[in-house]
């Protein structure tokens, strides 16, 4: 429209948003073409927009040093001035960060999964039962073995998704695969830390069920392991 655009609309689950200032809004301007040229991206000032505020604030089961929350626009004038880049190449300037973000977020998981190793290894050396050190047992020692190779198998897809995109090569499946790995092999590596605390790996205040609760949103956001097995299966089958 002349002179700027009105948004109105909503977005729930953002990351910061109950403290951001600003927020960079994709926003549909020419609903005939829609994500084929038709959206837009925005940097909108929440404080000075009238019509655009922050919603509310969530209440997360983990990952809690960091806030979630929503903002609403109705109707909220932005100036001409506000719209970053050429008006319609909002989703593709998306596109463009996507597989960064991924690899991003399997990093993440994987500093969970190394924390959960890294506790259930000392806890493991230190804590005695039936006359012995339990990481001498098989069975804990067995799941040691296990934890540490699902967080090295994760480094290494990671690892080479990000020398993919550092070589400017294709790094779409590469970077959905290492996404995918690292964020499942976080949730294995945050329940086998539990069972090696035993009853204490339960209880509130302990890293290992701090770690538990932290690793489960990531096969969720930044794209589910549900979306990242549809990349990956496009890439395999053609
Ligand atoms: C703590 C937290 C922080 C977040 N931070 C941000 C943020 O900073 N910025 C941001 O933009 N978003 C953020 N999100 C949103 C997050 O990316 C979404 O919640 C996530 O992508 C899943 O979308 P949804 O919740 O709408 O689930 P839905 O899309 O309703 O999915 C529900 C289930 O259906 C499956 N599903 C959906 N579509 C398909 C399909 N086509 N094929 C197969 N399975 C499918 C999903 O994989 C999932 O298992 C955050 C969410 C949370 C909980």
């Amino acid at each position: 429209m002349d002179g700027g655009w009105r948004l109105t609309g909503e977005k729930i689950y953002i990351h910061n948003a109950p403290v951001a200032h600003f927020a960079l809004v994709l926003a549909v301007t020419d609903k005939s073409k829609r994500k084929r040229g038709g959206m837009s991206m925005f940097l909108v000032d929440i404080d000075d927009t009238p019509g655009a505020a922050r919603a509310y604030h969530e209440h997360k089961m983990g990952q809690r040093a960091s806030q979630v929350g929503g903002f609403v626009f109705e109707d909220a004038f932005v100036p001409g001035s506000a719209l970053l880049g050429e008006e319609g190449t909002g989703f593709g300037a998306v596109l463009q960060v996507l597989e960064k973000g991924r690899l991003g977020i399997g990093a993440l998981a994987n500093g969970i999964s190394r924390a959960a190793l890294d506790t259930a290894t000392e806890h493991a050396r230190n804590r005695r039962q039936f006359g012995q050190r339990i990481a001498d047992f098989q069975a804990i020692a067995f799941t040691l073995a296990d934890m540490a190779t699902d967080y090295e198998a994760a480094r290494q897809l990671l690892e080479h998704g990000a020398r993919l995109l550092d070589e400017g090569r294709d790094a779409n499946a590469a970077c959905s695969m290492a996404k995918l790995f690292a964020s499942e092999a976080s949730i294995r590596n945050t329940s086998r830390a539990v069972q090696v605390l035993g009853g204490s790996g339960y209880i509130r205040g302990v890293e290992a069920e701090r770690l538990y609760r932290d690793a489960r949103i990531t096969t969720i956001y930044e794209g589910t392991s549900e979306v990242q097995r549809i990349i990956i299966s496009r890439a395999v089958i053609g």
